[in-house]
Order: C-alpha cells, then structure tokens, then sequence
C-alpha cells in the first residue's frame, strides 16, 4: 500500500479495550479490526490491522485505500481525549509521518474528508491544535 494520508477517528464509544473493537469488526463480516493503530485510554498503543491491508474505516474518498487509520478510545463529542492518548498520537503520527513521508496537510480528522458526513473524531479532538504541535519540531 502506498500511504497518502492519515486519518485521526474516534471510536466514538467507550470499549475497554482494543480486544473489543477487534471482535464488533469480525461480527461485522471483516477481516479483522478496521483501524490500523488503536490508542486506549489510557495511552496505550496496539496495532490494529496490518499496515499493508486497506482498511475498513473511511468510505469516504476511496479512504479506505489511501489513508492509515487511527483511533482513540472513546467518544469525544462528549469528553475530551485523556492526555496520555493525545500524547501516543503526537508520537504515532510523527513516526508514520516519517515513514511514509506524509505531510501535515496529509493529517486529516474523519469528518474532514470531502463526503464523509461524520462528527468524528469529535468536537473535544482539537485538530487544529493536534497538527500545530506536530508543526513544532519537538
Ligand atoms: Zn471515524
């Protein structure tokens, strides 16, 4: 696969774990779970689907086949992401960014795809200030 974009999701619910989201996406029909890298909440990172499958979390823009998935544990229309999340995804996005030579323009929340008609990663997942920082060499 060759990686354009990633897009930042929330789960929009509050699984335990990422065991959980595994096993609703395989009831699903799915091969396995849709993202690609999951942050639970407590900060903690686990590989989702390998990252040489198309995913299965973005419809929208051909997504699926373009763009990494990434998703925090939890529903952030209704809290904010936990400090230790925020801080595995400045991490995680710097390293995929390198990796795959990935912009900051190329770092995209789910509801800013063209199409996709969705309030994830949700309102308390400030986007702006998610890409500001990785603007900073830090
Ligand atoms: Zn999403």
């Amino acid at each position: 696969m060759h990686w354009k974009y990633i897009i930042v999701h929330h789960t929009g619910a509050e699984e335990k774990n990422t065991a959980q989201i595994r096993n609703y996406h395989r009831r699903l029909g799915w091969r396995d779970i849709g993202y690609h890298f999951v942050i639970e909440r407590d900060g903690i990172l686990v590989p989702g689907r390998v990252q040489c499958e198309r995913g299965a979390h973005c419809a929208a823009g051909n997504m699926n086949g373009l763009a990494l998935g990434v998703a925090l544990i939890g529903n952030f229309e209704l809290r904010a992401p936990n400090p230790e999340q925020l801080a595995t995804l400045d991490s995680l996005l710097r390293r995929l960014m390198a990796e795959h030579r990935i912009s900051l323009t190329g770092v995209l929340g789910h509801g800013e795809v063209n199409g996709a008609n969705t309030a994830c990663p949700g309102r308390y997942l400030d986007l702006r200030a998610l890409r500001e920082g990785l603007g900073n060499g830090s």
